[in-house]
C-alpha cells in the first residue's frame, strides 16, 4: 500500500498546484478531502483538464468540484480483495480508508497483481496421475514405461515414425547432426534469425555454421537466401552436411520451397519445432517435413516437462542410434565396451510422466495461445504501426509468443519504450532474438541475405517485440498488456 501523504488535496489547493501535485507524487490521482479530512472524492488530471476547458484558471480553486464518492478499500482488505474490486470496477488504483472514512493509502494495480510472464508453464490433469505411477512403480531410473509411451504417443501426435525422448531440445539437435554425420569443418545451414540452441549444436561438432536471412511472408528461412547460399557453397566444392530449418515463435517456415530446394541439392532438413509443437503446415504437422525433427519441452515452451527434447523421424533405425548415443554409446554386450563416443541425453521416466499429461491437453492449449493472439490483434487493429507475425494461408500457427514488428515508417515508438513503459507495470515483455549473424560467438561467420539491400531479420530485430502469452492468462491480464501499448501508441 502506499502512502497518501503527497496527494492529499483540499478544495483550498489551486489547480496548479494540484497538476504540481499530480507531477510529484508520480502517482495519477488525487485525494480530496473535506474539513473533517474525510475523503470526498478523488482528483486526476482529467477532472483538472475539465474544470480548465470550462473556463477556471490555473489559479483558481478545486471549490468547484463536486463530492463524488469514489471505490475504496477497508484498512484490513487483503491483496487479493483489493484486485477483486479493481477488477469489479475496472480500475488501477484503490484508495483505502479508516474507520473515520480518513485515507490512509493507496493500492496500484501493478504493485500487488503478480508479474505478468511471457510464458509460463500450465499444468492439466494427468501430469501428477502419470508421475505417481512412475512412483508407486519405482520407475525414478530413467527409462521405463512412460518414457516408451510418451515416444509413441508424440510421434502419433505428429504423425512421424518414431521419436526419441531426450533431456533437451539441444540434445535433439546436437543427436540430429551427429547422425547426419556433421563433423569438424563441414558447413551446416541454419536460420539466423532464432534463439541460439539452434546453432550451438554445430560447434558441438566442430562444424561451421552458415546463417539465412528470414523470409518477410513467414519471418522463418527464406527459399531464396537458402538456395543463394547452396549455390554459392557448390561453386566452392563443398556440399554443406544439413539445413536447420526454425519454426519460430510457433509459425512454420515455407517448406514446400526449402523441401524441395532440400531435395535439389540433395542435403537433408533438421526441423527445428521447439517452439512450434501443434502448429503445422499445410495440415502436417511441423517437424515432420525433414529428415529429422526436433521438439522441445523446456519450462518456457507450450507443452513443458520442466526440461527435454524428442528427436522424430521416419527413419526407425537412426531413432535407435540416437537411444544408443543418448545413453552413453554401450555396445551391446554384457561388460562395458565402448566403440564410439555417446552422452547422457535420455529423458527420466519420471519426467516423460508430466509430458504425457502435457500432451493430453496441447489442442487446448494452442486454442488459447491463438486465442490470447487474437484479442491482442483485435485490440490494436486501428495501430497501422503494428505489424504481426503474419500466418500465411494453410498455415496453423500455435502463437507460442505473439510477435509483431512496429513499422518504423508509422512511428517513432521502438519495441524498448513498449518493454519499459510494460515493466513499470510489472509486465515481462522481450525483444525478438537476436539473429545468430549479429552474435559476438559467431562473428564472422557467412550470412546470406533475403534482400540485396537489406537484411529482413536484421528488421525485426530492430523494430519487433514479443507480448505476453501463456495459455493461462486471464482476461484481465490481457488488458492490463493491451491498455499499456495503446497508451503508448496513441
Ligand atoms: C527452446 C529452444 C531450443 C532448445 O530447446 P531446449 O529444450 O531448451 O534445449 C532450440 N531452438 C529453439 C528455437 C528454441 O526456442
Amino acid at each position: 500500500m502506499n502512502s497518501v501523504d503527497q496527494i492529499i488535496v483540499t478544495r483550498k489547493h489551486s489547480l496548479k498546484e494540484g497538476l504540481e501535485l499530480l507531477n510529484q507524487s508520480g502517482m495519477s490521482i488525487l485525494l480530496l478531502v473535506g474539513a473533517d479530512k474525510t475523503l470526498q472524492r478523488t482528483v486526476t488530471d482529467g477532472d483538472i483538464r475539465r474544470l480548465l476547458l470550462a473556463g477556471k484558471g490555473l489559479g483558481d480553486t478545486l471549490e468547484s468540484l463536486e463530492a463524488r464518492v469514489p471505490v475504496v478499500g477497508l484498512i484490513d482488505a487483503s491483496n487479493a480483495e483489493i484486485l477483486d474490486l479493481m477488477d469489479r470496477y475496472e480500475i488501477n488504483q484503490v484508495p483505502v480508508v479508516d474507520a473515520n472514512n480518513r485515507p490512509a493509502g493507496l493500492y496500484l494495480r501493478h504493485k500487488i497483481q503478480p508479474r505478468i510472464l511471457l510464458s509460463v508453464p500450465h499444468m492439466g490433469e494427468y501430469e501428477r496421475q502419470f508421475v505417481e505411477e512412475a512412483f508407486q512403480t519405482n520407475w525414478i531410473a530413467p527409462l521405463g514405461p512412460n518414457v516408451d509411451a510418451f515416444e509413441k504417443e508424440l510421434a502419433d501426435y505428429v504423425g512421424s515414425q518414431h521419436a526419441a525422448a531426450l533431456n533437451s531440445g539441444t540434445a535433439a539437435i546436437h543427436l540430429a547432426l551427429r547422425l547426419l554425420d556433421v563433423a569438424q569443418n563441414d558447413w551446416v545451414l541454419c536460420s539466423s534469425f532464432t534463439f541460439v540452441a539452434s546453432a550451438n549444436p554445430i560447434l558441438y561438432q566442430g562444424a561451421v555454421p552458415i546463417f539465412i536471412d528470414s523470409d518477410p511472408a513467414t519471418w522463418n528461412m527464406s527459399p531464396a537466401a537458402l538456395e543463394k547460399a547452396l549455390q554459392e557453397c557448390c561453386r566452392r566444392g563443398k556440399k554443406p552436411k544439413a539445413i536447420v530449418v526454425v519454426h519460430l515463435y510457433g509459425q512454420s517456415a515455407n517448406m514446400e520451397a526449402i523441401m524441395a530446394i532440400s531435395e535439389a541439392y540433395g542435403v537433408p532438413v533438421v526441423e527445428d519445432a521447439a517452439e512450434s509443437m501443434g502448429a503445422s503446415y499445410r495440415g502436417q504437422h511441423t517437424g515432420t517435413f525433414g529428415k529429422f525433427g526436433i521438439f522441445s519441452f523446456n519450462g518456457n515452451k507450450i507443452i513443458t516437462t520442466s526440461g527435454g527434447g524428442m528427436l522424430v523421424s521416419d527413419d526407425g533405425e537412426l531413432i535407435e542410434k540416437a537411444r544408443f548415443l543418448s545413453t552413453q554409446a554401450k555396445d551391446p554386450v554384457a561388460h562395458y565396451e565402448h566403440s564410439e563416443v555417446g552422452y547422457n541425453y535420455r529423458m527420466s521416466n519420471v519426467l516423460a510422466g508430466i509430458g504425457r499429461g502435457q500432451l493430453k491437453v496441447l489442442a487446448e492449449r494452442v486454442q488459447s495461445r491463438r486465442k490470447v493472439f487474437f484479442r491482442y490483434r483485435d485490440a490494436f487493429a486501428d495501430m497501422e504501426c503494428v505489424d504481426w507475425m503474419p500466418e500465411p494461408e494453410g498455415d496453423f500457427s500455435n502463437r507460442w509468443l505473439s510477435s509483431f514488428s512496429l513499422n518504423p515508417r508509422k512511428t517513432e515508438i521502438t519495441p524498448r519504450v513498449l518493454i519499459e513503459a510494460l515493466a513499470e507495470l510489472n509486465i515481462e515483455a522481450r525483444p525478438v532474438w537476436k539473429p545468430m549473424h549479429l552474435q559476438p560467438l559467431f562473428k564472422g561467420a557467412r550470412y546470406f541475405s533475403h534482400d540485396e539491400e537489406q537484411s529482413y531479420c536484421d528488421y525485426l530485430f530492430r523494430t519487433s517485440i514479443c507480448l505476453p502469452s501463456a495459455s493461462s492468462m486471464s482476461v484481465a491480464q490481457q488488458d492490463s498488456v493491451i491498455d499499456c501499448i495503446l497508451d503508448v501508441l496513441k
